[in-house]
């Protein structure tokens, strides 16, 4: 048993506190991680506040780790210690199932184990990197190309395959217009990777106050959602836009921007309903979709596309005893673009 030193909370409006948790023996198949940078996603405020329904407290949130096996199960047989390593939203699953056995394991019909606030197969809670050890089975750890730093890797575990997944799923390539809504943390990654998979991509964001930072991620047009003309001026005009907006927004005034066979891809998790018109996608045959972080095998040719393409995240490394004022900045969109925790701060 590994004590682990985390920073957890212990309800909807509390701040974050450090304290000690349990990490399990090793199983033949697991590793030991020594996290090294956590960062710090909007799902991870939407359930430490309780916004998605009831969780158990104390929780330790964190769900993009990025760390150094320092030791495996005896059956281990893909990492060593001394491996560099990342952990991303889920820690298992039931790998028999039909979407499972197609390597995509986080639509697992038995449901997936989150890395927190979830249940893991010997019954106990789920803990997520706020934390300085982690153990995870071999087949939900991913390799950490050589030319990626831990820091700007973390991220890359839930908002880098959070946004690669259906650019790629939708195939965003040469000759696509791609429109990005909202450009927090998953936002700037999804035009950062829309872009070195040749698409011409759109920033569509709430004012024009990160508009320099978004045409040199590589977006050609960033336009404000405040000015009410964006909307008639680029009516029908995209094939593809990924939604990351963490607050209920009119969707379809959203959807009449999607041009004949669009898609428009909710990967922003609100709490509150987006109610479609059907008279949005009828007369264009467009599709309103959803999407889901992604399997492990397409979360591993996510990090090694990023090392290939020379792509990373923008981060601002903070301390510990930070989260709470880090929560704050990224509910007002203060967030440039990701805050990664520094875990030997805990
Ligand atoms: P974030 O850094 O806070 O970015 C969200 C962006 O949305 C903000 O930067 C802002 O962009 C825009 N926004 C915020 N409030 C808005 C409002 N009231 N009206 C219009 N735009 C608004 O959050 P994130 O970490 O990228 O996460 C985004 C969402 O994705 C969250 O709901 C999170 O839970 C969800 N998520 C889903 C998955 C999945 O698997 N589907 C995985 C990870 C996260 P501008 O300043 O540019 O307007
Ligand atoms: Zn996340």
């Amino acid at each position: 048993m590994v004590i682990a030193k985390a920073r957890a909370v212990d309800g909807p409006n509390k701040a974050f506190h450090t304290t000690e948790i349990q990490r399990r023996d090793l199983d033949t198949h697991d590793v030991l991680i020594e996290i090294k940078y956590a960062g710090i996603c909007h799902s991870d405020i939407h359930t430490a506040h309780g916004d998605w329904g009831e969780v158990n407290y104390p929780l330790v949130p964190g769900h993009e780790i990025a760390g150094i096996v320092t030791n495996v199960g005896p059956e281990v047989t893909s990492y060593k210690a001394g491996d560099r390593v990342g952990v991303g939203c889920m820690v298992d699953s039931c790998g028999v199932c039909k979407n499972c056995q197609q390597g995509e394991e986080q639509y697992c019909l038995e449901g997936n184990v989150p890395t927190y606030a979830g249940v893991d197969k010997y019954g106990e809670p789920t803990q997520g990197g706020y934390s300085t050890h982690i153990v995870v089975t071999e087949d939900f750890v991913l390799r950490i190309p050589d030319n990626i730093g831990l820091d700007v890797a973390a991220p890359l575990l839930c908002a880098g395959i959070t946004t690669y997944s259906p650019l790629n799923h939708w195939n965003a390539g040469p000759g696509k217009k791609v429109a990005v809504v909202g450009m927090g943390g998953l936002g700037h990654m999804a035009v950062k990777i829309a872009n070195a998979m040749g698409a011409e991509v759109t920033v569509l964001s709430q004012t024009l106050n990160k508009q320099e930072d978004g045409l040199q991620f590589g977006a050609v047009n960033y336009f404000a959602t405040s000015d009410a003309q964006t909307f008639e001026k680029l009516s029908g005009t995209f094939d593809l836009m990924i939604n990351t907006v963490s607050a209920d927004i009119d969707i379809n005034a959203y959807l009449s921007l999607l041009t004949l066979d669009g898609t428009l891809v909710n990967v922003g998790a609100p709490s509150q309903p987006l109610p479609v018109h059907v008279f949005s996608l009828i007369p264009h045959r467009r599709s309103f979709a959803g999407s889901m972080i992604g399997g492990i095998r397409e979360t591993q040719e996510m990090l090694d596309f990023c090392a290939k393409h020379d792509i990373a995240p923008n981060i601002e490394v903070i301390s510990a005893d930070q989260i709470d004022d880090a929560y704050e900045r990224v509910m007002a969109s203060k967030v440039k673009y990701r805050f990664v925790i520094d875990i030997s701060t805990i």
